[in-house]
Order: C-alpha cells, then structure tokens, then sequence
C-alpha cells in the first residue's frame, strides 16, 4: 500500500479511443424462463435493440438483451469498452445488479455448476474471463506497437467479499475484517488485501476460481448467504512509458473493478431478532447505499447541483469511491427473470437501472 504507483494519477481525457458519452451504460439482460419450476409465460419481451415491454410499461436502456444474446455479445456491448476504457487510464467498473437466480453470476462469470467444477467452455465464459483475455492480448499489441517508448504493463489482482459490512480476503480468506484506508498517495486501499501479479489470463483465472470457491457459501445455493455478499475483483493495470520527446517516463495506473452485487430482493425480516436482525439491516446497506449513491449522482447530473455525496456510508461504495462517479467509467449490467412470480422484483430493478441511466458523469467531475 505505499506503493507510490498506486497514486491515482489525474485521467487523461484526450484520448480518442474513448467514447465521448460519459454516462452510465446500462445494459439490461434477460434470462430464460425456468419451464419445469415457473408458471405461465415470460412476461417481459425485447421491443428494439435497447427496449422492453412489462405488462405495458416500457423501458429504454442503452442495451436489452434477451435469451438470443450469447455471452460473447455481452462481452462486445460491455466488455470490450471496458478494456479500452482502462487502456486509455480511466478506472472501469462493471456491476451486475438484479435479485437472486436472475443470471448475475452466469454475466460475470459464466455458469455457477461450470465455474465450480473448473469446466467452462468457450462459449460459456461470462465477461470476467473474456475481459482479461482481451486485456493481455491488447497489452501485447500496445507493448509491440510503442516498443520505441518502451512502454510495459504491469497487472495485479485482488479479490474480496463484502458481507454484513465485513470485508474478507477471498484470495487469503484467514484475512478477515479488513479495514478501508486512505491516503493522499495511495488513495483509497484495503489494508493487508492479497495483491498478486498477473501475466496471463491463465493467472487471472486461478485466482477467480480459487476466490470464488472461498465465498462463504457455493454461489450454487440459492437464498444462502452468498446471495447477500458482494464480491469485488479488482486488476490494477500500471503502464509506464518513456517519452521520445523528454526521455521522462511517465507512469498511468487505472483499475478494472468486476462488482458482483448481493441479491436486490427485498431481504424477509420474519422471525429475526437481536443480532440476526442488526445483520440483516446490515446485509444490504452496501446495496441500498448504492441505491441512495445512484439517486444522488443522477440528481446531481440533472440539476447541475452541487451536493455532498456520501461515500463513507457503506463498505462497497467507500471502497469503489474513486470508481463511481468523475471520470470513472461505469456500466451496469441490470439482470432480471422473465417470470411471473418475479414481476415486483423486475420492476424494481428496472427502476433502478433507469435511475442509473440518468448519471452522467461528466457533471460530478470534482465532486468526490
Ligand atoms: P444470480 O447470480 O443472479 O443469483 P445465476 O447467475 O446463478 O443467478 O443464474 C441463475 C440460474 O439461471 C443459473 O442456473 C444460470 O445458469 C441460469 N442462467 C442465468 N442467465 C442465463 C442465460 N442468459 N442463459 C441461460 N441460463 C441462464
């Protein structure tokens, strides 16, 4: 952690490989309708590339995607841009969003049975995996194409849950409640989190395979505790290059954040008491102050408002401050059921998507 090249350095915002829409992409992914388990039929249907319909009401997304769309469509709509948007020095996150069984883990990850047994096919690689082999083979270009600057990239990782408000080390799971720090130089930082180095995809994937099978419980399960953590992997990407001009090198460190979010339902407090109820309020504040971040931001974004913004108030948006907001690049990937007995949920997911739809980021430059 003092680490001098983990200074967040000021983003560069000339660079043209990069969109000009500073927004939030939203992208809103439709599972399958579970046949043998969900009655009646799917009751949300695709209207356009970037539209739905639900019981008459429609939405608007930068994205829909239904049953047709293959995982390797939603690297290109939200994974691609993710890698060039770090390339270029911007701190990139993506979060899956969405209640419990909606397709959160399949997005991220790839199937929870595949991942656990080790076996993904190729076409069955969520983003994560399809991020980092995109990422080392544009290393690889870059490296080749500016070799007069000697330019060189470097990689590591971390890999962490939050839950109850407590953050473990899914990478050394013995580390658990770890502290949030924070510092002039190194900006904000886990202290004592894992961090290994990274040359290959191959090295990512172990360590994506050795944290999520130190969750607290199998991702499999549903309605364990694993649907209320959020589980983070970070990849600090540093860059460091010599000028053919000054002969100065100069050093660029952004982040790749991949945010698996807790279940967005409603948590039942029947029957809690004591210190199962005080957990349970617990749970989902990170969720829900990612909520309140997201109205505020979209508020601010609005009514060109300045507002304080508070990031301090739970562990995940402390933690990814420095991602959420500025110059940062966001996309969210809303994931939602097709099923009757989801309806509420869905509804609400999608306003939450709308609401995150509304952020531009552009606006709050400054603001942390
Ligand atoms: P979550 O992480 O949101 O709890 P999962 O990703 O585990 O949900 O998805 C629940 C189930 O639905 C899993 O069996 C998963 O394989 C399946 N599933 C999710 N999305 C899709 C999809 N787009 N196509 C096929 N199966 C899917």
């Amino acid at each position: 952690s003092s680490n001098p090249l983990k200074r967040k350095l000021p983003l560069d915002n000339n660079n043209n490989n990069v969109p000009s829409d500073s927004g939030v992409k939203v992208v809103v992914r439709m599972r399958p309708l579970f046949r043998d388990k969900e009655e009646g039929d799917c009751i949300v249907h695709k209207t356009s590339s970037d539209s739905l319909t639900i019981n008459g009401h429609d939405f608007t997304f930068d994205s829909v995607a239904d049953t047709n769309a293959t995982q390797l469509d939603i690297f290109e709509l939200v994974g691609v841009p993710l890698v060039e948007n770090c390339l270029a020095g911007f701190n990139s996150s993506v979060f899956a969003y969405g209640q419990t069984g909606s397709g959160k883990t399949y997005t991220m990850w790839g199937p929870a049975n595949a991942l656990s047994e080790n076996n993904l096919t190729n076409d069955q690689q969520g983003l994560a995996p399809r991020v980092f082999e995109r990422l080392f083979a544009r290393i690889d270009e870059e490296q080749t194409k500016h070799s007069d600057k000697q330019l060189k990239y470097q990689c590591h990782c971390s890999f962490l849950e939050i839950y109850n408000e407590q953050i473990t080390d899914l990478l050394d799971p013995n580390q658990r409640n770890l502290q949030i720090r924070e510092d002039v130089k190194a900006g904000v930082y886990v202290e004592n989190l894992t961090e290994e180095h990274v040359y290959s995809m191959k090295d990512v994937f172990r360590l994506l395979i050795k944290g999520l099978s130190n969750r607290r419980v199998g991702a499999t399960s549903i309605n364990s505790d694993s649907s209320r953590s959020h589980t983070v992997f970070t990849c600090v990407v540093e860059s460091c290059c010599k000028s053919t001009s000054d002969g100065i090198s100069r050093f660029k460190t952004s982040n790749i954040n991949l945010v698996d979010l807790a279940g967005s339902e409603r948590q039942k407090l029947t029957g809690a008491a004591g210190e199962r109820l005080k957990e349970a309020g617990n749970i989902n504040r990170s969720l829900s102050q990612l909520g309140n971040l997201i109205n505020i931001l979209a508020e601010v974004s609005q009514t060109g408002k300045q507002r304080h913004i508070p990031y301090r108030d739970s562990r995940l948006t402390f933690l990814l401050q420095e991602s959420l907001g500025g110059n940062a690049k966001l996309a969210m990937v809303c994931a939602i059921s097709p099923a009757l007995s989801c309806r509420s949920e869905t509804f609400s997911t999608l306003r939450f998507a709308q609401r995150a739809k509304a952020i531009k980021n552009k606006a709050i430059v400054n603001e942390v």
